[in-house]
């Protein structure tokens, strides 16, 4: 997304809701329509088997104080772990169907409970409320720009792991509830962080600590080096000038696995084909007690800076872990079965320090044919 003057060539993409591309650069506001009625009535009636269930088997209920929603839990063992995504202001319009994809696919395996904490003022994404609603009891109101929100403010030592789905543009927390997180994430929080949610908060340094790598947002040569594999495949840390974050025009490409042992990646496929996304390159941020597991490359025909581009990465922030993706621009990139697969297992790393769950679906991608689940 955004300004990356230079670097960004307005190829035209392959999909047709994403030729709108802004002037600028600057993500159009998604209008997927994978959402269509196939995915709506398996969705349903998924739910509404699970709510069966759940009430035929006596099974736990899990009510979510945030949400207001009533959901099953899938596991009638479950001691769930709960979650929390932050969402509310992202360039990418369609964060409200994104977050409940994330939500879904926790939920999914029966060991979460999600909840959702939506700053009051939202920024982008109000076409897609009424069909992926939040039920939260707040007056949300849906904003030209991004604003702060003072009473943005989530318990997050209640979660397990939190899960940001924010984006360029979101406007800066209140300092109470910076320290909060610095100090969530500090004292052994788990934090994730997808996609553009490495673009917000430039200047918020404790947060650019956390995440390792972030693009936009002011990022420059004084917010760290830029970190790739070179030709060699060799870890390069650049501090030469210039903006932090580009991408070139949409497409599939392949993940390639760097680092085989870490339980994020372990046992997956040393490379897959990753469904239709933005792959950003020229990330730049402090990288401190940070690992590239996963990159891709960056292909030069692409509008690519023609290196290996961090893909998946861990970051070690005080006893806090972090799970970071760039991975996951549209609603059709998150329904790659490698995302969701690496989201999942990044999750409950971040969550827990330990992949336990880590079976690799039947539908993975392979080397030369991605996978999606139609959401
Ligand atoms: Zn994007």
């Amino acid at each position: 997304m955004i300004f990356a003057t230079g670097f960004v060539r307005l190829v035209p993409t392959i999909r047709s809701t994403d030729a709108n591309l802004h002037p600028r650069g600057i993500d159009p506001i998604q209008k997927g329509w994978s959402h269509a009625l196939g995915g709506f009535f398996a969705f349903a009636s998924l739910w509404l088997a699970g709510n069966a269930m759940a009430q035929q088997a006596n099974l736990p209920v899990a009510v979510s104080t945030r949400t207001g929603s009533t959901e099953p839990l899938a596991s009638p063992n479950a001691d769930p772990m709960i979650a929390l995504i932050i969402d509310g202001q992202n360039n990418h319009g369609v964060w409200p169907k994104t977050t409940m994809m994330i939500k879904k696919y926790l939920e999914d395996t029966g060991r979460y409970r999600v909840d959702i904490a939506r700053t009051k003022y939202t920024w982008q994404g109000a076409e897609w409320f009424e069909k992926y609603p939040l039920n939260d009891g707040i007056a949300h109101e849906a904003l030209g720009e991004s604003k702060p929100d003072p009473n943005f403010h989530p318990e997050f030592s209640k979660y397990n792991v939190v899960i940001s789905n924010l984006g360029y543009g979101a406007a800066p927390w209140p300092e109470a509830t910076q320290k909060d997180f610095e100090k969530y994430v500090g004292e052994g929080g788990g934090f994730v962080v997808l996609h553009a949610a490495d673009n917000s908060f430039g200047d918020w340094t404790e947060f650019n600590k956390m995440i390792g790598l972030g693009g936009w947002g002011g990022r420059n040569e004084k917010s760290g080096p830029y970190v790739y594999l070179n030709q060699d495949e060799k870890e390069v840390r650049d501090n030469s000038p210039g903006n932090g974050g580009s991408h070139g025009a949409q497409h599939e490409f392949p993940i390639i696995v760097r680092d085989a042992e870490h339980p994020i990646t372990k046992g997956l496929p040393k490379m897959w084909l990753h469904s239709q996304d933005e792959l950003y390159d020229r990330l730049r941020g402090p990288a401190v007690k940070m690992k590239v597991l996963a990159t891709a490359y960056a292909a030069q025909d692409k509008g690519g800076t023609g290196r290996h581009e961090p893909m998946i990465m861990t970051i070690d922030y005080g006893k806090g872990r972090v799970f970071h993706t760039p991975m996951g621009h549209g609603d059709y990139s998150m329904e790659c079965v490698g995302f969701i697969t690496v989201l999942l297992r990044g999750t409950e790393w971040a969550a827990t320090g330990a992949v336990a769950h880590d079976e690799i679906p039947k539908d993975f991608p392979t080397t030369d044919k991605s996978s999606k689940r139609p959401f």
